[in-house]
């Protein structure tokens, strides 16, 4: 993979030499720039325009000190982000990850693929990401609230329903956005959809805890329906075990599938008799433990654990879904995969194959569902969420999944047209990364620049 258009070239260059200490960005940049290269040739205000230069520096950055006091009462000091990447097409919109990777190089990546992402979705929010380098794993709940009313004390002033709107990603569930929010509504003296994936009842949506688990089910099945096949019968191996892979797992069975192997960042359990979505909710979302303790159930006494999460990727199966995190497929893995008969892969997690894994479903033709398209059913479902905040109402699960349903046909059908226009038939990485892009690039020329 290399960018031979000069002009994204030099400005690639620039940016490297900007941020050399930011790999992951560097090359979330890299695999959209490589695939603008038709794009820019055919529409020469881009680069008159400098809609590149412009497209990879965040809007603005807020980085803050985050002091909360644990259980022990001695004092902790974290670092909190908050990338407002792009604005284009309305308020920044992205998670908030909670985890000890988390560094400015992770959030400008993740800020920059959510731009593309939230652009594909068809509804108006612009790209950010933000998060902390905070560890909830082994915190109590009264630190966790700690932490998260602390965050939310600097937080507040930087975002609100029409300027920034924060939710969920690794590390932030339901209850973090719960002590989340409601340090905003004290702070602010105000009930707003300022942050998603609320409680119901509380603001929050029906169906957005399923939402990016169904929604790449869904674009999964879209891509496969095309392709003359069905998630019918197939083996399903799937990594990770949090919201997305639950209900990936719910909905692929729902369409027919077996998932035979989950994960977590320990290791994985393999169940040949097909892994229900209630068991892993019962352990990771009831008891909030390791995946090792299926072992333990009833339903477990067929399963197998093996320790380390890698390994997950040597099972044989048809479709992969890995739904854990980024760069979690390299060549190697990608290899092994392709071997043992792997033909579909559909991205839940953000950014989970690396570019050279990428090569390798490419070169085997391997039907390949890139993250900014599949996964995007959680961050839609979000902006339906906020739709319902704005209009005060709430709509029933089959509503908004119906929605979320059409809105995954809709961007499996405009990356695949996208794709095609510009001469990579098929090519659906290509695609969404076009789509997206075109969406968001009009409205900064529409927009114009402030001299
Ligand atoms: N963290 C999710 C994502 O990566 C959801 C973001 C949102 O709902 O705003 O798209």
């Amino acid at each position: 993979m290399a960018i031979n258009n000069k002009y994204l070239k030099t400005v690639y260059d620039g940016l490297k030499q900007r941020n050399a200490d930011q790999p992951e960005f560097l090359e979330a940049v890299e695999e959209v720039l490589v695939s603008l290269e038709p794009v820019i040739e055919a529409r020469p205000e881009i680069e008159k325009n400098a809609i590149i230069e412009r497209l990879v520096e965040p809007e603005r950055i807020v980085m803050f000190r985050v002091s909360w006091v644990d259980d022990n009462g001695k004092v902790q000091v974290n670092r909190g982000y908050r990338v407002q990447f792009n604005s284009a097409i309305g308020p920044y919109k992205g998670g908030l990850r909670l985890h000890p990777s988390v560094n400015l190089s992770i959030l400008k990546f993740l800020g920059f693929e959510q731009i593309f992402k939230n652009s594909l979705t068809t509804l108006p929010i612009g790209g950010g990401k933000g998060g902390s380098d905070f560890d909830p794993k082994g915190k109590s709940d009264n630190e966790i609230m700690r932490f998260c009313q602390s965050f939310m004390t600097e937080l507040f002033r930087h975002i609100g329903p029409d300027t920034d709107v924060p939710a969920g990603d690794i590390g932030t569930g339901g209850r973090e956005i719960g002590y989340m929010f409601g340090q905003y509504k004290r702070l602010r003296n105000e009930f707003t959809g300022v942050l998603t994936g609320k409680a119901i009842g509380s603001g929050g949506s029906l169906a957005r805890t399923e939402a990016t688990g169904y929604g790449l089910c869904y674009f999964v099945d879209e891509m496969l329906k095309a392709n003359g096949k069905s998630f019918k019968g197939q083996k399903v191996v799937i990594s990770g075990s949090g919201n997305v892979a639950i209900y990936a797992c719910q909905k692929a069975t729902q369409l027919g599938a077996k998932v035979i192997a989950v994960s977590d960042s320990n290791g994985y359990i393999e169940d040949d008799n097909g892994i229900d979505y209630r068991n892993l909710q019962l352990i990771k979302e009831q008891k909030r433990d390791r995946i090792k303790t299926y072992l333990d159930y009833d339903f477990g006494k067929n399963a197998k654990y093996t320790e380390g999460c890698n390994g997950i990727w040597t099972i044989p199966c048809d479709i992969a879904l890995p739904c854990a995190t980024q760069n979690e497929i390299n060549e190697e893995s990608a290899k092994i995969l392709i071997k043992n008969g792997c033909y579909a892969v559909g991205e839940g997690a953000n950014m989970p194959s690396t570019p050279e894994a990428i090569a390798q479903y490419k070169a085997a033709g391997v039907l390949f569902a890139p993250a900014k398209a599949a996964n995007a059913g959680g961050v839609a479902t979000s902006a339906l969420e906020m739709c319902q905040n704005s209009a005060r109402l709430s709509w029933s699960f089959e509503e908004v999944d119906s929605k979320l349903k059409e809105i995954m046909q809709t961007i499996y059908k405009n990356a695949a047209e996208a794709a095609e226009k510009y001469g990579h038939k098929g090519d659906l990485q290509v695609g969404a990364n076009i789509a997206g892009f075109e969406k968001v690039c009009n409205a900064m020329l529409w927009q114009g620049v402030s001299y």
